[in-house]
Formats: structure tokens, sequence, C-alpha cells
């Protein structure tokens, strides 16, 4: 009975009526036996008798070993989901008589895609969180090494936005932040990951992109902005934004942390040339006055260092 009960948990019904016709028809060929020879066993008798319970060991052994591994599998799965990796799912085509453990690779196939969206999602705006973006982007430079892209990353501040928290409140601020996640998510092609990384600061990597195609997704979405009319119940808010813009080769893993330093860096230029633009980073942008052709500020020890560690990238 405990044999019986286990092998319905563990395998299912089906297997349970399996082993049930196995163990009646191997206790029936051993009795038929015995009588016939009236429990006298040749050597022959002996060694089938006992291939019979061999060959039922093996099997046990296997279906054992086969469930140990489809265990392993599942808790490979549940292992990378804890770390926020939802990529594989739970393939149970290979199950060939679906049970217990098949029942609850399914139940993860389908909550796979909740928490995904869940744990790589910033509920606010709708948007990739830093998380998402880390994941989404790091997958996305791995294709590019091999495809050898180039890619880009453009940094996003929506401009004076205190003085809409300031001017509407607080939760209209929040109302505007939920929108401006959209119409970047809109403006966006299909293949960029777009992310809030906090406040009202947005980031998109596009893959397979260059400096040029970066300008124009910027210029878009700069276009966008200004067309569009952002409604609050004291008024229409005028929200602009900001972009910085830098792209390069996707040469190594830490390309996306480089190309974010330098999209700041030249978010601050826009910042400082008057807002709602976009400007494309270059070696020694920071510190360059347009008029005079040299260095307008000097940079600290932290910026030298940020400089040089972000102009490093083969
Ligand atoms: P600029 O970027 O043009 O220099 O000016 P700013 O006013 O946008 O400056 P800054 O980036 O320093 O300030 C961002 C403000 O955004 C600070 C904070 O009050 C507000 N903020 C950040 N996160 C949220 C949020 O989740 N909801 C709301 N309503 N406001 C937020
Ligand atoms: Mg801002
Ligand atoms: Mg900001």
């Amino acid at each position: 009975m405990l044999l019986v009960q286990f092998t319905q948990l563990y395998f299912g019904w089906r297997t349970t009526l399996f082993q049930l016709a196995s163990i009646a028809i191997c206790y029936g060929t051993i009795v038929a036996a015995a009588n016939s020879a009236v429990m006298i066993l040749s050597p022959m008798e002996e060694l089938w008798t006992f291939a019979l319970f061999a060959i039922g060991a093996l099997t046990y052994a296997w279906m054992l070993g086969h469930q140990g591994v489809r265990m392993r599998r599942l808790t490979h799965l549940f292992d990378k989901a804890r770390e926020g990796e939802f990529d594989e799912p739970y393939d149970d085509g290979r199950d060939k008589f679906p049970d217990y453990i098949t029942q609850i690779g399914r139940a993860y196939n389908e909550l796979r895609v909740h928490l995904e969206t869940i744990i790589l999602t910033d509920p606010l705006s709708g948007c990739f969180n830093r998380r998402g973006f880390q994941q989404l982007s790091a997958r996305e430079v791995s294709r590019g090494i091999r495809a050898k892209w180039r890619v880009a990353v453009l940094a996003l501040d929506v401009d004076h936005f205190k003085r809409i928290n300031d001017d509407f409140g607080h939760l209209t601020g929040d109302e505007a932040i939920k929108e401006v996640g959209a119409l970047i998510r809109e403006t966006a092609r299909a293949g960029d990951v777009v992310a809030r990384l906090g406040g009202e600061e947005f980031s998109i990597l596009a893959p397979d992109t260059d400096e040029a195609g970066a300008m124009h997704l910027a210029d878009r979405i700069l276009a966008a902005f200004r067309s569009r009319k952002f409604h609050s119940v004291r008024g229409q808010m005028p929200i602009t934004i900001s972009i910085g813009v830098a792209a390069d080769g996707a040469a190594a893993d830490d390309v996306v942390r480089v190309l974010t330093a330098r999209a700041d860096e030249a978010l601050y230029v826009a910042k400082r040339n008057g807002r709602d633009q976009a400007v494309l980073w270059f070696t020694g942008m920071r510190v360059f006055d347009p008029v005079s052709g040299r260095r307008s500020v000097e940079m600290s020890a932290v910026e030298r260092r940020l400089s040089r560690e972000i102009e490093r990238l083969p």
C-alpha cells in the first residue's frame, strides 16, 4: 500500500496502474511457476525469476533517478527566479507521464510571466526598473558583442520637475511620471529597453544603434514631448525633457556602465545649455566651452577619475 501511495504521489495514476499490473503479473507468474514445479526451482527458473525482479528494480531505480533529474531542473529554475531571471520555462514536453512534478512546473510557467513583470518593472511608470534595465541590457550587449553592433544609451531627465510638484502637487507629479514613462515607451522602438532609474530620470538602451540613430531617437522623443499636452486638474502642465546620448561598439560587458556615465555627462551639458534638447557625448565635453574652444571649468578629482574611467572603453 505504501509503495502504491508513494508511486501515486510522485508519478501519478498512470504509473501506479502500470506498477499494480506489473506486480500482479510478476506475482501470478511466480505462483504459477512455483505450483508447476512443486516449489523446486531449476537453475534456469531461478535465473529468470531473478531477471524479472532485477528488471523491476532497475525500472524503479530509473524512475527515481528520472524524478531526481526533473526535481533538480525545477530547483534550478527557482534558484534563477530568486536572482530575478525568468527567461527559462519548465519544459514539460520532456515529461513522458505528466505527474505532480509536471504540475508544479506548469504552475511555475504561469507564474513566471507575472513574477517577471513584478520584479523587473517599475509599477508607477510601467517601464523597466533598474534591475530590469541591467538584466535586459546585459542580454542585448551579449547579443551585440556576437553581432558586432554599436549600442546606444540615452539618459533622460524631466526638466524642472520640482516646479511641477510645487505648482500642481505631488500626486499630479506622480501622474506626470506615469504619462512621461508611457510617452517614452510609445516613442521608442520595440527592441529598445526603456527604464525608470529613479525619480524623474529615465534611461533607454538602444541595441544595434549608432550615434546618428540614437540622436534621431532622441529628437523624436523631444518632438513627442513638445507636441503632447499634459493635463492636470489645475490646468495644462508644460513638460519638457533633456537627453544625453552616447553610443559605442558593443565590445565589452561593461559597455552599458560606461555609456551610462557618458550619457549622464551629456545630459549635464544639455541641462547647462538650456534644457529641452539632446546632446551627444564627446571626449572632454563637460569642461569644453563652445565659445572659447577651451576648458571652461576645472574638473574635481572625482570628475577627473570619472572622465578617465568613461574614456577607457576599448
Ligand atoms: P532639472 O532636472 O531640470 O535640473 O530640474 P528638476 O527640478 O527636475 O531637478 P531634480 O532632478 O534635482 O529634481 C527632481 C525632483 O523630482 C525632486 C523630487 O521632488 C521629484 N521627484 C522625484 N521622484 C518623484 C516621484 O516619484 N514622484 C514625484 N511626484 N516627484 C518625484
Ligand atoms: Mg529633472
Ligand atoms: Mg533628476
